[in-house]
């Protein structure tokens, strides 16, 4: 949001205690505080990362806990208190992250819940907890030395946490890992082929998700002066995600949002629905129930969605006119020998997919891998950059100087060697602009490692690193020949332009090889003849291509040697005008798909 509505935001939020609002309303505003901590966790944990949880209850637990057992037996200060929680919560965040992190699919939500259901009873049998009946007395706390007895004073500072938890999050969400957290959600592959720790930085936001929690928790303990297990449970999980899901998850506004409506949605349905029925009981729940099926179908992206249109928006990063230029890795000497594929072979169950390829990649050259559909080219690609291990067989790569094996190597750490590709299927992040989605292609040329790059983000303390990696996107991006699309939506450009960006954001990884997968399917007659130039070009200033492409006018007009596939095997290998005429060639495409293509590039 604009940097006007939110200051307006943060007077009606000071004004607020200030008038006189009724008792009532302060403690329901402070309940919906609360609550909002610890949906804008989920925000950056679910809508942002993707990562499902509902154990969020038991972090809250575990901060109110930690500061309630340390008031009330030792008489020690809440912010020690806070200080405590905060570890306790970390390590617990941290071990059950990186339990249930690397399992895919269903694990995490389910061990969040086995998580949030174990907590719960935890606390309800721990007899130094007192059990189920909890702590009563704990101190309130002090602030400037100001006593924060009353619920409107501690208004103030719960709904500063808040304020200070949304810029917080909104200043990582642009930053550099930020934008790593943003791709968490195109899978991973796509991530990690841009040198991205996903594994880690999913164990990171479940912590810093846990952390918001435990902070909410602490507020709370010292709010109500006392706890116990019930608010801690796993009901209170899933009304946190509700939360966060109804307001919408992808926003950090949807957090709070989603806190107000759910929190005064459930006191007027508590007091509406059994004057309504005639009898008490939780009707409410059947209500969210409801809600949240609607919702699914509806809106799947939460209320907030409908909100924002009212609000002129802006591109959050926006690129430099000038900054200082990043370190750019020395090309090798051309001829030299960059990539050598020896004997690699890829089965999938009963299918060669990849049968013994042999071939190389010369530095400065632009080497084609062609054959009909099926053939294995683009698992082939996907053994080069480690997306997918080699059944048998060796591939290397020039690394400082000498040829290293890089088969068995993650693909975050092959990018690392200079190798950057595009894949066939495109993959950047939609609704991210396209001058983000080519940023994420920088994200190994940061100033800062992760956890430096997430506390300076978090306190913009990230500018000049900010500054030159959004511009080194800016370039490539306006070399590739897409520089007026900056702050467009990736999602809404033309599918061969997708595949551009997914070129500008492979330069921006500053490869010395670069791997190319159809990059010229969907583009017209003017933008192939632009991308050749632009190919010609990068192989110029020393890059060495490897490309795979259908068209082959293209292919032929363009590449130094070729290989060719057919069935995971190497038919033929050499000098284009060769390889067309190759007769072992010429029956593979006309018993093919591609018998067209072959006719135009024999014209
Ligand atoms: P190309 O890019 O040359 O069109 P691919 O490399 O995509 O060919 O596919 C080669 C063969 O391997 C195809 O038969 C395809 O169905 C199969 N294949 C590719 N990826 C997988 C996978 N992950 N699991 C099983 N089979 C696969
Ligand atoms: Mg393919």
């Amino acid at each position: 949001m604009m940097k006007k509505y939110f200051a307006l935001f943060i007077l009606a939020v000071a004004l607020l205690p200030v008038l006189p609002t009724p008792e009532f309303w302060i403690t329901l505003a402070n309940y919906i505080g609360l609550y909002a901590i610890v949906a804008l966790g989920l925000v950056l944990l679910t809508g942002v990362g993707g990562l499902t949880s509902f154990g969020q209850a038991a972090f809250v637990g575990l901060g109110a806990y930690a500061t309630a057992y340390l008031s009330v037996t030792y008489d020690l200060s809440p912010w020690l208190g806070l200080l405590v929680g905060l570890v306790i919560t970390s390590g617990a965040a941290f071990l059950l992250g990186a339990i249930t992190m690397p399992l895919s699919g269903h694990y995490l939500p389910l061990g969040t819940i086995a998580w949030g259901l174990s907590l719960y009873y935890l606390f309800g049998n721990m007899e130094f907890l007192n059990k189920y009946d909890g702590l009563n007395g704990i101190a309130p706390i002090s602030l400037f030395g100001r006593r924060l007895e009353s619920g409107r004073e501690m208004y103030y500072l719960i709904w500063a946490v808040v304020v200070l938890a949304v810029i917080a999050l909104q200043n990582l969400l642009n930053s550099r890992p930020g934008r790593a957290i943003r791709a968490l959600r195109g899978g991973g592959v796509m991530a990690e082929a841009m040198g991205v720790n996903t594994a880690w930085m999913k164990i990171v936001i479940f912590v810093l998700a846990a952390q918001l929690a435990s902070i909410s928790g602490w507020l709370y303990a010292h709010l109500q002066r006392a706890v116990n297990p019930t608010p801690f449970g796993l009901n209170q999980g899933i009304e946190y995600l509700f939360m966060a899901v109804i307001g919408g998850a992808g926003y950090v506004w949807g957090a709070i949002l989603g806190s107000a409506v759910l929190t005064i949605l459930k006191d007027q349905l508590q007091s509406i629905l059994p004057k309504l029925l005639g009898s008490s009981g939780n009707f409410e729940v059947i209500v969210f129930g409801v809600l949240m099926v609607l919702l699914l179908q509806r809106a799947r992206d939460g209320l907030w969605p409908y909100i924002r249109k009212w609000f002129p928006s802006s591109p959050a990063a926006v690129a430099p006119a000038a900054a200082p230029a990043l370190p750019v890795r020395t090309k090798p000497t051309a001829g030299e020998t960059m990539l050598e594929v020896d004997k690699a072979r890829k089965q999938f169950g009963g299918l060669v997919a990849v049968n013994d390829m042999e071939f190389n990649v010369r530095a400065g050259e632009i080497m084609g891998l062609i054959g009909p559909n099926g053939a294995g080219k683009s698992t082939m690609f996907n053994l080069v950059t480690g997306v997918l291990p080699v059944t048998s067989g060796q591939i290397r790569f020039r690394i400082g100087g000498r040829m290293q094996r890089i088969d068995g190597m993650a693909s975050r750490d092959i990018v690392k060697h200079g190798i950057a590709r595009t894949f066939q299927h495109v993959r950047l992040m939609p609704t991210m602009t396209v001058l983000e989605n080519v940023a994420i292609g920088a994200h190994l040329r940061g100033a800062h490692g992760d956890v430096a790059g997430i506390a300076t983000g978090i306190l913009r303390a990230n500018r000049v690193e900010e500054q030159t990696l959004l511009f080194e996107a800016k370039r490539q991006l306006e070399r590739v020949g897409l520089g007026n699309m900056l702050y467009e939506e990736a999602g809404s450009l033309a599918l061969g332009q997708q595949r551009i960006l997914e070129i500008a954001r492979a330069l921006c990884c500053d490869p010395t090889l670069l791997l190319l997968d159809e990059p010229a399917a969907g583009l017209r007659y003017k933008e192939k003849q632009a991308l050749a130039e632009l190919l010609k070009k990068l192989k110029a200033e020393g890059m060495s291509i490897l490309l795979v492409e259908h068209d082959m006018d293209f292919v032929m007009n363009l590449t130094d040697r070729l290989v060719v596939m057919e069935f995971g095997t190497r038919i033929a290998a050499g000098l284009p005008k060769d390889v067309q005429q190759d007769p072992a060639v010429l029956e593979a495409y006309l018993g093919g798909v591609d018998e067209q293509d072959l006719k135009v590039a024999h014209q």
